[in-house]
């Protein structure tokens, strides 16, 4: 096939890469049984046979797929993606972790920082007590104390995984509570403390939609063009209903308005979305993925709804369990593949469960570890020959 025949999408690819294509074949002709691994370091290194972040390498035929068009161009033929093999899983949705290495051109880790900040579903500015399911111990790792400054988590947590992989940079994630919650300076000075470490290559900032004033939205901004920034908004339902009765302080229209202005500052914007809270069944979630696919996103994190000792969910929950649909790991892979085949095909999805502590957690217990879940979504997906956006429309 000539490259000038193919669609005009394609004919980016150079005429080296169509030789490295020819010679890599050969090669697969004659030492029999060449390992993939092998082919894979060869084109994925081969000076040539780089390729760019919406492009991964068919180990079949040493094609070059495309991942917006979910088309492989190989030396004989342009198929779909499903008659071929890749080395990663980047076909069936938009990895964070892919999208991470195709900015930083490395690993990169996410070190959670716990800032010292509150909150003010707590703190009574917006409400008390917080949300119903809200427990905030149940996501800070062991390095990562209020007590200690934000340099000495970062370098704590560094410290955890540099031995074990010296190339890899670090992002300072600000999880706990509010991490906007706080004058302009206290915030710049948290944030650049975090900044100045060595190995930090940006901040993520997770925080509450109502929690972003223009004037921090501004400073981010201009941050952002000098290291990277992902504001992540806990939005959590596309329900008003919903989040009054989860206690949420804030509506849809709230996040739907944070979102659109943070984007449009020309920052990353995440989600955080429960998935199974009280009153929202598959119908809903189906809805709610069309909904948040109509937003300028950029990552979505999704997780299961978790009963949490300490909070007033698990109250509620014992008063009465009835009202509560908590999911079966098998009845919830079905619906996270479901919502999606309905999300916005350039969405980074970055999580689809969370996993507390189990001496926090009262249900639902499934037993696994994250990774295994992200596993058993994955291995669905390809039974289900399906894969994100499948059936988005815009
Ligand atoms: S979930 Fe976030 S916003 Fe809600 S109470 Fe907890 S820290 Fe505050």
């Amino acid at each position: 096939m000539l490259i000038n025949s193919l669609p005009i999408q394609y004919r980016k690819f150079s005429y080296n890469r169509y030789l490295l294509q020819i010679v890599i074949q050969f090669i697969r002709h004659v030492v029999e049984g060449l390992p993939e691994n092998l082919l894979y370091i060869i084109l994925r290194y081969f000076p040539y046979g780089r390729y760019d972040t919406n492009e991964e390498l068919c180990l079949l035929c040493a094609g070059i797929a495309c991942k917006k068009s979910r088309m492989v161009v190989s030396l004989s033929n342009t198929l779909f993606v499903s008659s071929h093999i890749m080395r990663e899983d980047t076909f069936l949705y938009n990895e964070f972790g892919s999208y991470l290495r195709g900015i930083f051109g490395c690993k990169v880790q996410k070190i959670t920082i716990d800032a010292g900040f509150t909150c003010p579903n707590r703190d009574g500015k917006v409400g008390v007590g917080g949300c119903t399911y809200c427990n905030n111990q149940t996501f800070n790792p062991a390095y990562c104390h209020r007590n200690r400054s934000v340099a000495e988590q970062m370098r704590e947590g560094i410290s955890f995984f540099a031995h074990k992989y010296p190339e890899m940079k670090y992002l300072a994630y600000f999880q706990a509570y509010t991490n906007t919650y706080e004058s302009l300076d206290v915030l710049k000075q948290r944030y650049n403390e975090a900044l100045a470490v060595d190995g930090c290559v940006g901040i993520v900032i997770g925080t509450r939609p109502d929690c972003m004033p223009d004037e921090l939205l501004e400073y981010l901004a201009e941050l952002s063009k000098t290291t990277f920034v992902l504001v992540e908004y806990g939005i959590e339902s596309t329900s008003d209903a919903t989040l009054l009765r989860i206690n949420r302080g804030h509506d849809y229209a709230c996040a739907v308005d944070a979102v659109q202005r943070t984007a449009a500052a020309g920052i990353p914007v995440g989600a955080h979305i429960i998935l199974g809270l009280p009153g929202e069944h598959r119908e809903e979630l189906m809805q709610q993925a069309a909904e948040l696919s109509r937003l300028p996103l950029t990552t979505l994190k999704l997780h299961q709804l978790q009963i949490v000792r300490g909070t007033r969910m698990a109250e509620e929950y014992v008063e009465n369990p009835t009202d509560f649909h908590l999911f079966a790991m098998e009845d919830y892979i079905e619906t996270v593949v479901d919502y999606i085949e309905r999300l916005n095909p350039d969405i980074v999805l970055e999580r689809f469960a969370s996993q507390s502590p189990k001496e926090l957690l009262i249900a639902p217990d499934w037993g696994i570890k994250n990774h295994e879940l992200v596993d058993k979504i994955k291995a669905r997906m390809r039974e289900r020959g399906t894969w994100q956006g499948r059936v988005y429309s815009e």
